[in-house]
């Protein structure tokens, strides 16, 4: 069951195309995922396209405004989908033989998906290049696979693609919207039996903040890599 969504604020900064483009993708991603902040999208749209017709129908030409109120969030105006464009669209990416079904919003970043690879513990990923936006990475806990405790130095967004993780703070299921910030201090790990890919973004290396994993800091671009 999906808990942890983005906030209200977030949703309206989306709704008004004002989210930073990482942020817009996640909510965007999430939103197919997740019904009830599908519905709050759709209740901030409404409001929004009122609010217009209200305060300003008579100082706006029709043209104008409908096209204000038919603006597509942010996500949606990006130009995400230009390599599938006139292709059927693959749905799903594969690890060691399984396959793990993607929100549609994820699913023109398929073909700009990296393989995995085996990197320590249980863990595995794939670099997706997200053109102007960035970078992001599919990462996958096995059964006990576990990342090392970290902070970030800038954000995190993570998305739950499918299975379960906790953190040592909270447990996170399939749908699930994470965003941690610099004063989170978190070490995810998946003892679910069909283990947890989650979708991420990061916009500063991690900071590895115990035991032997400091010893990655200085390479920590290299996993889970931003830009
Ligand atoms: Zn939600």
């Amino acid at each position: 069951m999906i808990n942890f969504h983005p906030n209200q604020l977030q949703l309206i900064d989306f709704v008004e195309g004002n989210s930073a483009p990482a942020m817009a993708l996640m909510i965007s991603a999430h939103k197919d995922m997740c019904p009830k902040c599908r519905g709050r999208i759709e209740l901030l749209e409404s409001s929004i396209g009122e609010g217009i017709f209200e305060v300003e129908a008579e100082r706006i030409d029709f043209g104008t405004m409908l096209s204000d109120i038919t603006k597509l969030p942010a996500a949606e105006q990006i130009t995400f989908d230009q390599a599938s464009r006139g292709q059927p669209l693959v749905e799903s990416i594969e690890l060691d033989g399984r396959q793990f079904k993607l929100p549609r919003t994820l699913r023109r970043f398929i073909a700009k998906t990296g393989n995995f690879s085996h990197l320590l513990g249980n863990l595995w990923q794939a670099p997706v290049d997200l053109g102007p936006i960035g970078k992001a990475n599919f990462i996958y806990m096995q059964k006990g696979g576990r990342v090392p405790e970290h902070t970030h130095r800038g954000t995190e967004l993570t998305l739950v693609i499918n299975g379960e993780f906790s953190d040592g703070m909270s447990d996170y299921d399939t749908g699930d919207f994470i965003l941690m910030g610099g004063e989170n201090t978190h070490a995810p790990y998946s003892e679910a039996s069909e283990g947890c890919l989650v979708f991420s973004i990061v916009d500063a290396p991690l900071h590895f903040t115990s035991g032997i994993a400091r010893l990655l800091n200085p390479f920590s671009h290299l996993f889970f890599n931003t830009k």
